[in-house]
């Protein structure tokens, strides 16, 4: 199956301005691909890593480098802040170039900048914590939104405080998404994430998945940049792979050997 993307792939990635860069693995040596010191601050200082883990150093090249990445790695190989660092980087920088006073602005909840879909209420409250953390002090604002909670109140919250990056379970965003009265929209979407593939499909979300693609805007619309995690690859995530992925621009990483 991983085969499909390899036929799928364009030639080699053209390298990047500087010919001789090889893929970063430290977090400090990240502002050369343009990350935000704060961001970095936020990893080195306050979580207090160093090295990047190898799921990380490949998808934030990649994901930097402007590709959509599809990535095959087990638990616990940090995938989180594999995502999370592009995607929050890409906010920043679509934010910035619109206004550049953006902070002084208040955030709005129908401009969703980054969605972030996750399987379960538990690991979208993990990777919501992780990404307040990264964001502390960068002016970007992060909500949760699971099933099983209260969902006025959440929406109440999204309201006041607006919203740039959503981490939902694949259920409660169709319904958000699919509901002109909830208050919460992506019309611009930026970045989408789908974090732990294979399990949103054990869980019995495929129909969600499917229907999501649909409320989103058309990536030919509104350029999407899309990372899709997953710990195995069996056929029907490769069929939301295909449904998600740019397959001109996408780079296949795998940490561990396929099955
Ligand atoms: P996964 O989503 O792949 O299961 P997590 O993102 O939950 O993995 O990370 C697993 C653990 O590794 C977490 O406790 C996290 O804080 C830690 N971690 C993540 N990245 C690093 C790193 N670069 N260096 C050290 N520890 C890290
Ligand atoms: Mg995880």
């Amino acid at each position: 199956l991983a085969r499909f993307y390899s036929a799928a792939a364009p030639s080699p990635a053209q390298p990047s301005s500087d010919a001789s860069s090889e893929p970063i693995t430290r977090f400090a040596d990240l502002p050369k691909l343009g990350v935000s010191d704060s961001l970095v601050r936020s990893i080195t200082q306050g979580m207090g890593y160093e090295n990047m883990t190898p799921i990380q150093a490949m998808t934030i090249n990649a994901a930097l480098a402007g590709k959509d990445v599809v990535a095959q790695a087990k638990t616990g190989t940090g995938k989180t802040l594999a995502f999370l660092t592009p995607v929050v980087q890409r906010i920043l920088n679509r934010l910035q170039e619109e206004n550049p006073n953006w902070r002084r602005r208040r955030p709005d909840a129908r401009d969703v900048q980054a969605i972030i879909i996750s399987p379960t209420r538990e690991l979208a409250e993990q990777i919501s914590a992780e990404a307040k953390k990264l964001c502390q002090g960068t002016g970007v604002v992060v909500q949760t939104a699971v099933g099983g909670t209260m969902k006025r109140m959440m929406l109440g919250k999204a309201r006041r405080e607006g919203c740039h990056l959503l981490v939902a379970t694949p259920g409660r965003l169709y319904d958000l998404l699919s509901d002109p009265e909830s208050g919460i929209s992506a019309p611009r979407l930026a970045s989408l994430v789908l974090d732990e593939a294979d399990r949103m499909l054990e869980v019995g979300f495929s129909k969600e998945l499917e229907q999501i693609t649909e409320l989103l805007p058309s990536r030919n619309e509104v350029p999407r940049q899309t990372l899709l995690y997953s710990a195995t690859l069996p056929k029907d995530v490769v069929g939301i792979a295909r449904q998600y992925i740019d397959p001109k621009n996408f780079e296949f990483v795998q940490t561990v050997r396929a099955d």
